[in-house]
């Protein structure tokens, strides 16, 4: 429990303490902030999170931007690989609950308390900034070729073009089709 609180702590800006207009702060987040939240599908990674806010009396108005690179792992060889990763997201977070900002992303804080805590949003907005397929580039990763062969693919990541043009493989003679045939039929008596 102790440990929750300090890592709370570590990424938790002092709303209180903010005087009326626009600042900037910077957190930066590491694996061991990966480390902390449970069944993560990301382990290991640098991410600068800037926050540009400005402050009423009412609410405090914050773009989260984003910058950094995440290990994932390959969706067809399960190999890790870095992916560069850069987003912005904005909430506002209102002292009063009976402010409407319609179309924003609200969320209402107490304004006596004297800190806000981020380490969720930071997360959920990595993993929002991640990709869904992570097939990456070939100049980024490259598959081992035992797993590019078996999905018929190149060095490159490209399909194969084995089925086309038809002119260029080799015509199944119908001699041997006919034999196959045949093959087959007695096979399947025994
Ligand atoms: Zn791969």
């Amino acid at each position: 429990m102790e440990m929750d609180r300090k890592f709370a702590r570590q990424y938790a800006l002092n709303v209180a303490r903010l005087k009326p207009g626009k600042h900037e702060e910077a957190f930066e987040v590491g694996d061991d902030f990966f480390a902390h939240f449970e069944n993560s599908l990301i382990e290991e990674g640098s991410v600068l999170i800037t926050l540009k806010m400005e402050k009423y009396g009412t609410h405090l108005d914050v773009c989260f931007l984003l910058k950094g690179e995440v290990t994932l792992s390959c969706d067809r060889c399960g190999n890790p690989y870095p992916h560069t990763l850069q987003s912005e997201e904005r909430i506002i977070y209102a002292f009063d609950p009976d402010l409407n900002f319609e179309g924003y992303e609200v969320m209402y804080v107490d304004p006596d308390a004297p800190e806000l805590q981020l380490a969720q949003e930071f997360y959920d907005f990595i993993n929002l900034a991640v990709p869904m397929r992570k097939v990456p580039d070939y100049e980024v990763h490259t598959c081992p070729p035992e797993v590019l062969e078996l999905l018929g693919l190149d060095a490159e990541g490209q399909e194969l073009e084995d089925e086309s043009p038809a002119d260029d493989d080799e015509p199944i003679d119908p001699r041997w089709a006919a034999l196959k045939k045949l093959k087959d039929q007695s096979d399947s008596e025994e």
